[in-house]
């Protein structure tokens, strides 16, 4: 049999790369460190972009059953209390078979592709196996392990770090990762608290506050009534302990959302939160995928839906060159998901932050009044959605050619 291609990191978009290249008659071999799927709070917000890609491996109706449809965003100004824009991806209707975004836990989606991939002789997921070292040669790759029987060298034609933001991976081949990091970790607060019933936020609801902007969205969890996510900036200065306090918890929210009765806390998580672009998602046969290759805040929730994106990208190409096609092909896949990463993903996640923390009164106006025009004209709206439902950046992707990777 031909050399398997490896994987290293079995979160949703390195799952993903097993499912596409298992289907697609490639035999694979995952490792991951943890036990299972991790179920922190992180990605939920699904975009119609993504939809299209999940559409085509048939994820979509899933998804939707255990997540919740949401095709309206909003945006509110938290000092006065005005909501000062809402978009319905509706509009949308007639650009994507998918005029809307499901909010799905990253677990859950993991664990659906995971479900899959039971069917798969040719794909194998080791979960409780550690990669501590990547290597390659003229002819494949090698791959340290540590499991449970010890630890083991595994060899491969092609190696995918799927190991988020951290890689092994990327660092082993030598790829830099440039940005920076925010000085402020988000705060993420989940309660049952329903905002919608009690206040008419819709499930994805951002909060515009030159002291303290939030966002608030809402996931299935375990079913009705599900739960909601609150997302805040915090004081550089201030101690993890502290910060997750009952005590600061109960303020922040109380402070944000004024309540009668204390709030019911179910999670509260802490992020260093990163603006990076590897240097190249490729390198000879090492190939980087998901927050291996590129990492942003949460704010527009764009971080899993580009590594997915990332995924179908990849695989279509792997697929034909391990076919026998021109290798060259990788590295338009590094051309066309770095292209976007960067001009995309990175621009609107740091102007979406920008937007919804600004303090001169005179620009923090003139930017919700925009909003508000934009949601008020359909055409601005359609515009404005191919953005932030990551439609665009699909569609440069693949308009770019082997000729501008040359
Ligand atoms: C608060 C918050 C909210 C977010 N909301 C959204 C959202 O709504 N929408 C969105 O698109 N994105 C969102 N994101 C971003 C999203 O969570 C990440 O982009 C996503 O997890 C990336 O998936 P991944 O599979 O690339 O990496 P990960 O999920 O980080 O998975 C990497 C895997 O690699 C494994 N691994 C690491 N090192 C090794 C090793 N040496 N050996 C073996 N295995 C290893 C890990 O165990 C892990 O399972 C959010 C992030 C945060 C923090």
């Amino acid at each position: 049999m031909n050399q398997p291609v490896l994987i290293s990191g079995g979160g949703p978009v390195g799952l993903f790369v097993a499912l596409l290249l298992g289907r697609a008659g490639v035999g694979v071999r995952l490792f991951d460190l943890n036990e299972c799927p991790q179920n922190d709070p992180r990605a939920a917000t699904t975009h119609p972009g993504t939809l299209e890609v999940l559409g085509q491996a048939g994820l979509v109706e899933d998804m939707a059953r255990v997540g919740l449809v949401a095709p309206k965003f909003q945006f509110w100004d938290r000092p006065s209390g005005r909501k000062v824009a809402e978009f319905d991806h509706g509009l949308l209707a007639g650009l994507t078979p998918y005029p809307f975004v499901i909010q799905c836990e990253q677990f859950k989606t993991a664990q659906l592709i995971l479900e899959r991939l039971r069917d798969l002789d040719n794909v194998e997921i080791n979960y409780g196996h550690e990669v501590i070292a990547a290597e390659q040669d003229g002819t494949g790759v090698s791959l340290r392990v540590r499991g449970p029987a010890g630890e083991q060298t595994h060899r491969g034609a092609w190696l995918v770090g799927a190991d988020g933001g951290r890689s092994l991976v990327r660092k082993s081949a030598g790829i830099a990762f440039d940005g920076f990091t925010w000085p402020e970790r988000f705060i993420v607060l989940t309660t049952p608290f329903d905002f919608e019933a009690e206040r008419g936020y819709c499930p994805r609801s951002y909060f515009a506050d030159p002291d303290e902007w939030c966002n608030c969205f809402k996931v299935s969890a375990d079913g009705p009534p599900g739960l909601w996510r609150t997302v805040f900036p915090t004081d550089p200065a201030a101690s993890e302990e502290a910060l997750l306090s009952d005590a600061a918890v109960q303020a922040r929210l109380q402070r944000f959302f004024p309540s009668t009765t204390p709030y019911e806390v179910v999670h509260r998580n802490l992020y260093v939160t990163h603006q990076r672009v590897a240097a190249s998602f490729r390198a000879g046969r090492i190939l980087l995928a998901g927050d291996a290759a590129h990492v942003n805040n949460p704010i527009g929730g764009m971080g899993l839906n580009g590594g997915l994106q990332d995924a179908a990208n990849l695989v279509e190409k792997l697929v034909a060159v391990i076919g026998g096609a021109d290798q060259r092909l990788l590295d338009l896949y590094d051309l066309q998901r770095r292209t976007v990463a960067t001009e995309f993903v990175q621009t609107a996640s740091i102007g979406n932050k920008k937007r919804l923390e600004e303090r001169d009164p005179v620009v923090r106006e003139r930017n919700l009044d925009e909003l508000a025009q934009i949601a008020a004209d359909p055409a601005r709206a359609v515009q404005f959605m191919q953005n932030s439902a990551m439609l665009a950046s699909q569609r440069r992707a693949a308009s770019m050619t082997l000729q501008e990777a040359a």
